[in-house]
């Protein structure tokens, strides 16, 4: 049975300047069955409600600005699947989530960057299911319960956000030799209560892990993680790192 996934995305420049996660979601992506399909919740598609992809062929949206043009220029031409994407809004109707298909959303770079070093290839369908982020950790709790059926069926769950988000706080030339003190404190405290299986004080992270609200000032790029907990088990650290000095790159696995 597939694992479910939490990947922090980093920058967009990931795609072109894979540095060491590239590697290390290659070799995940080796280690792992084949995927019939894949579901991504990305930090980058915040709604109300939510939200099931549906079209058949997702464009690539370059959701950002201000980075070089081949940036612009790479393309994810995997087809959508509009068939899991009714499957889906199906088991969180079942688990008493309202949720309905977007026919026109197309992948944003929370989903085609990691993806991009992931299955290169794009021969794989990827369905995205929204972050109603307001609604904030329980929900996505929940809503990886209520889809973690699907990975007995070969389908590959991702939450792909960042295990600390301050982009004000970032240093541009910072090497990955370089880690902001604080940074990695709240990082060791969430992959300690991972490990501890501590329910209640992760879904209290923003009062209880040291620098919560500096390491997430909006908690958008974390929740994905509660999507990939709730859907999987076994807690295990496939790669960490950080990179222009705050900005974790930390993959975890369950299951
Ligand atoms: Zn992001």
């Amino acid at each position: 049975m597939l694992p479910s996934l939490f990947i922090s995305h980093g920058s967009p420049m990931l795609a072109l300047q894979p540095g060491a996660s590239g590697p290390a979601l290659q070799r995940l992506a080796a280690e792992l069955p084949r995927p019939k399909a894949i579901v991504v919740v990305s930090a980058h598609w915040e709604s109300p409600q939510l939200l099931v992809s549906g079209s058949t062929a997702p464009e690539t949206w370059h959701d950002f600005g201000g980075f070089p043009r081949e940036l612009f220029a790479v393309q994810y031409p995997a087809p959508g699947d509009p068939q899991l994407a009714s499957e889906i809004v199906e088991l969180l109707h079942a688990d008493g989530l309202a949720a309905s298909i977007d026919e026109r959303r197309p992948f944003d770079h929370g989903t085609w960057v990691p993806l991009s070093l992931m299955y290169p290839a794009a021969d794989i369908p990827v369905v995205q299911v929204s972050l109603p982020s307001r609604m904030g950790p329980a929900l996505q709790t929940r809503v990886g319960h209520a889809l973690a059926s699907l990975r007995e069926q070969g389908v590959l769950l991702i939450g792909s956000g960042s295990i600390t988000h301050n982009l004000g706080e970032l240093d541009w030339r910072a090497g990955p030799e370089t880690i902001t003190p604080w940074a990695l404190e709240f990082r060791n405290w969430v992959v300690d209560r991972l490990a501890a299986n501590d329910d209640a004080a992760l879904h209290d992270y923003r009062r209880q892990a040291p620098h919560a609200v500096r390491s997430h000032p909006s908690d958008e790029h974390l929740l994905p993680l509660y999507f990939a907990r709730g859907a999987g088990a076994d807690f295990s650290v496939a790669h960490q790192g950080f990179t222009l000095g705050a900005l974790g790159m930390d993959i975890y696995r369950f299951g």
